[in-house]
């Protein structure tokens, strides 16, 4: 019972992984008798049917999987993940997918029954449960251990979602298995480069200046990696709001520290960083509202912010320009 228990509970990733891999088996035996991949439906050679949650997912797989994958993602700019709830015709997305890519970590709080059920039917995989436990950031959570689920502002861990995508896919389409490791890739080294960029580009902002102050504690990752100190109004998730001591806490912290600009995020409401920045004034300290920040979503599909290394150097160029 105990061990059950552990397994259900405390290893999620690991018995997702397994059913993963039974589905796929499963998958690989129909797809057999044709010797193709699923198919689509649209005559010609089938592409895999991916269905995704945030943006910063669907771009991975779209980048890992080119040609042979078409990815649905469910949540459109803008969108908080912490509070989305899946619509029917989510569900139906969900429904005709080959395989499913969600982050996991407790980020999509309110869809865990949904990818439990689907994860039933075919692979659906958390990436960001596939990284080792000693590279996450332990957070508590009602006195309970969780950990931090905004992994992609470490650039180094997307590169390890990168390669479970990567692996997701040959398994399930090992016709394809070569595009994938070439797209993988050649995506990685891109990714190389934008986790120097960012490294860069925050060491030349002077050490006592290094404080990145947001609406919720999305940042946790980007802090760890890359030597600046953060810290959100709101806590990991944004299911609970602020309440006024967080604000007056923020308020003094800010005003004890002589921070000059805190940023709010596209995908959480801007009210209470008003509040602190309001509250900061009456005290004769003036803060500047640094920029917004793309956090849990990306900016609007066409623009270079619609994807993840786009978001990633905004942000990074939104926040040195406002620090330094
Ligand atoms: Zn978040």
């Amino acid at each position: 019972m105990d061990k059950l228990t552990r397994r259900r509970g405390g290893n999620g990733a690991f018995v997702r992984a397994a059913i993963a891999i039974g589905a796929a088996v499963v998958a690989m035996a129909t797809a057999g008798c044709s010797g193709a991949a699923p198919t689509a439906g649209d005559g010609g050679h089938g592409k895999l049917r991916v269905t995704t949650t945030i943006g910063q997912i669907t771009d991975l797989v779209e980048n890992v999987g080119g040609e042979h994958v078409q990815v649905v993602g469910i949540m459109p700019p803008g969108v908080d993940p912490h509070l989305y709830k899946a619509t029917q015709g989510d569900i139906s997305k969900f429904e005709d997918a080959d395989i499913i890519f969600y982050n996991g970590l407790h980020l999509e709080g309110k869809m865990t029954e949904v990818f439990e059920e689907m994860a039933e039917r075919k692979p659906t995989i958390a990436v960001a449960e596939t990284i080792e436990p000693a590279s996450l950031i332990e957070v508590s959570d009602n006195g309970g251990k969780a950990y931090d689920p905004h992994i992609w502002f470490d650039v180094r861990l997307w590169m390890v979602a990168a390669e479970t995508v990567k692996d997701e896919l040959s398994r399930l389409d090992p016709e394809n298995a070569a595009a994938y490791e070439a797209n993988a890739a050649a995506y990685a080294a891109e990714l190389e480069k934008l986790d120097a960029y960012v490294r860069e580009t925050i060491a030349g902002i002077p050490k006592e200046r290094r404080v990145l102050v947001t609406a919720h504690d999305a940042f946790g990752y980007f802090g760890k990696a890359y030597d600046i100190e953060v810290r959100g109004l709101q806590g990991i998730s944004t299911a609970s709001e602020a309440g006024s001591k967080d604000v007056t806490d923020l308020r003094d912290y800010l005003v004890a520290k002589k921070i000059k600009a805190i940023f709010v995020e596209t995908s959480v409401s801007d009210r209470s960083i008003t509040a602190v920045i309001e509250g900061a004034r009456e005290l004769g300290h003036d803060i500047a509202e640094g920029g917004t920040l793309y956090s849990d979503a990306m900016g609007e599909a066409g623009t270079p912010e619609g994807t993840y290394l786009g978001m990633v150097k905004y942000n990074v160029d939104t926040i040195a320009n406002a620090l330094k």
